[in-house]
């Protein structure tokens, strides 16, 4: 069946659910083609992709050397199963790969389709990593609001956004969450304006106090995203992590990283963790292994939880495509790429260059509160007053973004009161420079009341 390209939009409006779309939407952006930063759709309309798609991709679009690997994988041997004692070349491949880039000593490797999946196997582990250990009763996760983990029950519930959780009802029991940091919004610590260590202070004696609460004894993780990227790139204060885990480990608590979407190079380092300083016992990715041409997500595990998981039985749990021969074999040329291009200075450098550009064209708007970003995550926060940062108030249907792109093509996202940013990593100076000046054209023109004028 070939389909007309005028129906497109047609056909995808009688057949595909859309996250997070209303059934009354009637626009539709049928993406057709790609080549670095660039897009075009269905209309030949060219797009500038500063979201690098859902934040992953971090070589760029229409890397045909990519392209070439998956189909001499595909022609060799396209899929066995990793389960029992089965394993294929090209995910003992990656495994090392990852080992040797991961910090020590996380150097066992448990793959999974994507992100969500891979919350779901590291929540299970540490549950089952102390039952292995004779602490059956540590079932409690520890988790942020605001926080994202995904869309499963179990990271589901540790996702801390109450509309995630609306009518899905009853969610994983055992889940609670802490108050994020966010040096900027002082208001959530307290009627005092706050030092970034101050705030550390306030999130650590809450941490300490909801461990006693709850009972160290009951809780088996505290499972977070180094830098909270759908509740706005949330950048904590630099002592925030090493604090956190000194007291987790304290209590025997284990500390997991949702790197999904921190590791890769977004962060100018292969991990976020080592951008902290801080090794977690497990690390979460997905997303930017691949930088989206094939689903798949991997686990780094410590040693000391891997010893105990492999123990009798081994660790009863599996996807199907756990290990994928297809999709390893993509991410190793992945990152073989954002090595050879040098791809993480560059994120550090560019990233710099994009805040810079962002600050000079944007800083003095009335309706920019901050802007924050570490390498190339970044955030333009929307406030109504500078002065008291009350957030700017949204209009769900002439949105920033939305306005953004159908007047420039420049395609970013909103994230509650911020515009987020995380363009490929590839991305050129000149290409920067036209992403801040597409926010621009609109954020000059939006009201304190939230109201775009024409332009
Ligand atoms: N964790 C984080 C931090 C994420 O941002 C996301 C996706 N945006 C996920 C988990 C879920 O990953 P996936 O959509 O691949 O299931």
């Amino acid at each position: 069946m070939t389909l007309d390209i005028a129906d497109l939009a047609q056909l995808d409006r009688a057949h595909i659910i859309h996250p997070y779309l209303p059934g009354s939407a009637t626009e539709r952006v049928v993406m057709i083609s790609g080549s670095g930063c660039r897009l075009t759709d269905s209309q030949g309309r060219g797009y500038l992709d500063a979201t690098g798609g859902l934040w992953l991709a971090q070589v760029g679009h229409g890397r045909t050397e990519l392209a070439d690997v998956a189909h001499a994988q595909m022609a060799k041997l396209e899929y066995f199963t990793s389960f029992w004692e089965f394993s294929n070349e090209r995910a003992i491949e990656l495994a090392t790969r990852l080992a040797s880039l991961a910090p020590a000593p996380l150097s066992h490797v448990y793959f999974t389709s994507g992100g969500s999946e891979g919350n779901e196997a590291a929540i299970k582990m540490a549950r089952y990593y102390h039952h292995r250990r004779g602490e059956s009763s540590r079932t409690w996760i520890l988790a942020r609001s605001k926080a994202y983990h995904g869309i499963g029950y179990g990271g589901g519930s540790a996702t801390g956004f109450p509309l995630y959780h609306e009518g899905f009802a009853p969610m994983m029991p055992h889940v609670s969450h802490l108050t994020p940091p966010w040096p900027y919004r002082t208001e959530l610590y307290g009627d005092q304006p706050l030092s970034p260590e101050q705030v550390t202070d306030f999130l650590i004696r809450e941490l300490e106090e909801r461990i006693a609460e709850i009972g160290p004894g009951n809780i088996a993780a505290m499972i977070g995203e180094p830098i909270m990227g759908v509740g706005g790139m949330l950048v904590p204060p630099a002592d925030y992590w090493p604090r956190v885990r000194e007291v987790l480990d304290r209590h025997g608590i284990l500390l997991i990283f949702d790197e999904v979407v921190t590791a890769y190079g977004r962060v100018g380092e292969w991990f976020a963790a080592q951008y902290f300083g801080v090794t977690p016992d497990i690390i979460v990715t997905a997303k930017g292994i691949t930088s989206g041409y094939v689903p798949l997500g991997a686990l780094l595990v410590g040693d000391h939880v891997a010893e105990v998981l492999l123990r009798d039985h081994g660790f009863p749990m599996g996807y199907t495509y756990n290990g994928h021969p297809v999709a390893t074999a993509v991410a190793t040329a992945n990152l073989d790429l954002i090595e050879r291009e040098g791809l993480l200075a560059r994120a550090t450098g560019l990233g710099a260059f994009l805040h810079a550009e962002l600050e000079a064209q944007l800083g003095e708007l009335p309706v920019v509160g901050e802007i924050r970003s570490v390498g190339m995550m970044l955030a333009v926060e929307l406030v109504r007053d500078r002065a008291t940062r009350a957030p700017l108030p949204l209009h769900p249907e002439r949105m920033p973004h939305d306005v953004i792109r159908r007047e420039t093509g420049v395609i970013v996202r909103d994230s509650a009161h911020s515009l987020v940013l995380s363009p490929p990593l590839i991305m050129t100076e000149a290409e920067a420079r036209e992403v801040a000046s597409a926010l621009r054209g609109v954020l000059e023109r939006t009201e304190p009341t939230g109201e775009i004028r024409a332009a």
